[in-house]
């Protein structure tokens, strides 16, 4: 069975990506509590302790249509998440891939590409080789794709990468509602691409934007979503999308009981998106004829994505191995499940 066999039955993929333990994690002798012991299961080992102080490893089984294990790269994950959902926009569809996860899990490396060296490089993030699928490696299984490349005047790629700035109440993105029942993101640029270059480009100034003038990247990250959208036009009309998104950190949500306001309203904000998100994901797999996508500005972006006939979605839920992220991997999970359960 393929990512694509399961996409066509369930319109929604649900997967798992366990990343290695870091040099800080090593440095603690933090231990790796997850196991992932065949290619759609995950286990959670976690250590407990009885009343009489005798320890035990509580162990729970989570299963997924994909997980992957802290070996396995960029590309593969590639491969069976978003590589099946590029076909969707030449198929007037529309397709989503989000990443969901604790800060510090690896949305971003395996959205954005890996940033943590001095080197930034944005080349092997499911962005950037979505985008490149879509500009160029067309694939021969669409009879879509052979006429675009016919009409190629025709047919124009727009991508759009915005950021909700959680941290900046003056955020530049307005979500407004057209007469035609059309969603429109005022503040949002889209920018025709053209080649490869074009989309690495983009991606970068994106990235930068998502994280400048702030004392830690990831602190400003943690609180953002990032949507990076690809976008088909024939003749000037909308014939497909493709929605990539680095949610903020799932565990800013526990943020609502900070003492400090500014750190409540945005755990609220990201709870709330967070939520709304879930249950779009459900309406969507139901066929639901009430998607709840008010419910938040996110939800509202995404708005069409949950609502076209043929929409798919991929979920990638990225857990950190430690014992000391235990909690809030079991946290991912369960969300996860959610989102599975149809
Ligand atoms: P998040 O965006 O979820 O906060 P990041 O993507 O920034 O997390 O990842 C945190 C750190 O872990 C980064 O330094 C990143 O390079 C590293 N990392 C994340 N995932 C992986 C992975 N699968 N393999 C190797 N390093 C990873
Ligand atoms: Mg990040």
């Amino acid at each position: 069975l393929t990512t694509a066999d399961l996409i066509e039955e369930h319109r929604i993929c649900v997967c798992v990506r366990k990343r290695p333990l870091n040099k800080k994690e090593l440095s603690m002798k933090d231990l790796d509590v997850i196991t992932i012991p065949s290619k759609n299961v995950v286990m959670v080992h976690e250590p407990k302790q009885k009343v009489d102080l005798t320890r035990y490893l509580e162990n729970q089984t989570f299963r997924f249509d994909y997980a992957f294990d802290d070996s396995t790269a960029n590309e593969m994950v590639y491969k069976f998440t978003a590589r099946p959902l590029v076909e969707t926009i030449f198929e007037r569809g529309m397709a989503t891939c989000f990443a969901y996860g604790q800060t510090g899990s690896g949305k971003t490396h395996t959205m954005g590409g890996d940033f943590s060296g001095k080197n930034q490089d944005c080349s092997k993030g499911i962005y950037a080789l979505a985008g490149k699928q879509s500009c160029f490696g067309f694939s021969s299984s669409c009879a879509f794709i052979k006429e675009a490349l016919r009409w190629k005047n025709l047919w124009t790629f727009f991508f759009c990468f915005c950021v909700f700035d959680l941290l900046n109440r003056k955020a530049k993105l307005r979500v407004l509602e057209d007469g035609k029942q059309q969603v429109q993101v005022v503040g949002l640029q889209e920018k025709e691409v053209k080649c490869t270059e074009d989309v690495l480009k983009l991606i970068e100034v994106g990235n930068s934007c998502r994280t400048s003038g702030q004392t830690s990247a990831n602190a400003h990250s943690s609180r953002s979503h990032a949507v990076f959208q690809i976008i088909l036009r024939r003749k000037g009309k909308m014939h497909g999308k493709f929605s990539l998104i680095d949610l903020a950190g799932n565990e800013r949500g526990a943020d609502t009981s900070s003492a400090d306001r500014q750190t409540r309203l945005e755990g609220a904000e990201i709870n709330k998106s967070l939520l709304a998100l879930k249950e779009c994901i459900r309406a969507l797999g139901r066929n639901q004829p009430h998607t709840p996508f008010r419910a938040s500005k996110l939800t509202q972006v995404l708005r069409d994505s949950f609502i076209g006939e043929n929409s798919r979605t991929c979920m990638i839920a990225t857990i950190s191995p430690g014992m000391t992220s235990c909690e809030n991997t079991l946290n991912t999970l369960r969300y996860a499940n959610r989102v599975k359960e149809l």
